[in-house]
């Protein structure tokens, strides 16, 4: 029985990248003697990049677009490319060439060694902003000790599943998507693999700031109520403050002592309780609109050109 591989990659305005992403694949999955498709989804592109992944189509039967009615954002185009994906293993793999695909081979090697998820680990980053490094590395660290979902520090979404992962993932209909948590989530056996993350081959990042605190928030609200929990601990700290003050400002003011008088006082613990209490409304609502959007019940996404088969 022959192998057949899915390589998932989203696209949105990848027009300088496509062709070497698409020479790139052919030539390190030809060297598997196995079958693979490739399958593209056109996350709204409005650069020319769709009608090249026609092209592509078109020409080898093997690529199967999938294209959007407009930009959904990377986690719901990938979302949308395991859906579509048909093989035993898929793998997901960014457009932009940042994820080299010859990685790909290692990463089939551990699948073949029995492991069901097989993630490729940012040993090295080339050709980012010193920010992107230090707030992804952040990220991980705190998304790390919060959640209980024990997944592995700089890790992308770069990793290969096995069909019973994605199976698992695909009947997780959440919208606020956070795959690499998912697929930590699911259990499996998962082991890594080192790479030098390179420099994007063309464009821009797709990933602005407030993009990428999006899925920072998804990846907390989707895996940890601890945001939550600190308004309550926090108010348990404030009252028990009050509680020790009363008796200590009855006594000052029995002994005559004047300190604690007037507005000042009274302002600061006002305004600091008032500010506490905003933000933990926000986080309240993250929580509520995440739940809102969820009860919608909306599709994922919406398809306007399926594969033909
Ligand atoms: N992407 C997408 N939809 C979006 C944003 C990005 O499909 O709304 C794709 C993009 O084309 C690329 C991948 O997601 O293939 C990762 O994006 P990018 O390289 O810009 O992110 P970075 O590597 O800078 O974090
Ligand atoms: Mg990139």
């Amino acid at each position: 029985m022959t192998i057949l591989y899915s390589i998932v990659v989203p696209i949105y305005n990848e027009i300088g990248n496509l062709p070497e992403l698409y020479r790139r694949v052919k030539e390190v999955m030809d060297t598997t003697d196995e079958e693979w498709e490739l399958v593209l989804i056109d996350d709204g592109c409005t650069d020319g990049s769709t009608e090249k992944i026609r092209e592509f189509a078109r020409a080898d039967k093997r690529v199967r677009p999938v294209i959007f009615a407009r930009n959904f954002g990377h986690q719901i185009a990938v979302t949308a490319g395991l859906d579509y994906s048909r093989g035993d293993a898929v793998v997901i793999l960014d457009a932009d060439l940042q994820d080299p695909p010859e990685v790909i081979l290692d990463l089939i090697e551990k699948w073949k060694e029995g492991y069901e998820v097989a993630y490729a680990i940012r040993a090295e980053r080339e050709g980012e902003s010193w920010f992107k490094t230090f707030t992804a590395s952040l990220f991980y660290r705190i998304i790390f000790r919060i959640t209980d979902v024990k997944f592995p520090l700089d890790t992308g979404d770069f990793r290969l599943l096995d069909r019973k992962v994605v199976n698992v993932m695909n009947s997780m209909r959440e919208r606020h998507r956070f795959l690499r948590g998912m697929s930590a989530w699911v259990g499996f056996k998962q082991a890594g693999v080192e790479y030098k993350r390179a420099a994007r081959h063309a464009g821009e990042t797709k990933y602005p700031f407030k993009k990428m605190l999006t899925l920072a928030l998804n990846a907390i609200t989707g895996f940890s109520y601890f945001p939550l929990q600190i308004a309550t601990y926090f108010g348990f700290f404030a009252a028990g403050i009050a509680i020790l003050a009363i008796p200590v400002v009855i006594y000052m003011r029995m002994t005559g002592s004047q300190a604690f008088y007037g507005q000042a006082t009274t302002l600061i613990a006002v305004l600091f309780l008032g500010g506490v209490q905003l933000i933990s409304l926000g986080v309240l609502g993250e929580y509520i609109g995440r739940l809102y959007d969820e009860a919608k019940g909306r599709p994922l996404y919406i398809v306007r050109e399926a594969p033909e088969d």
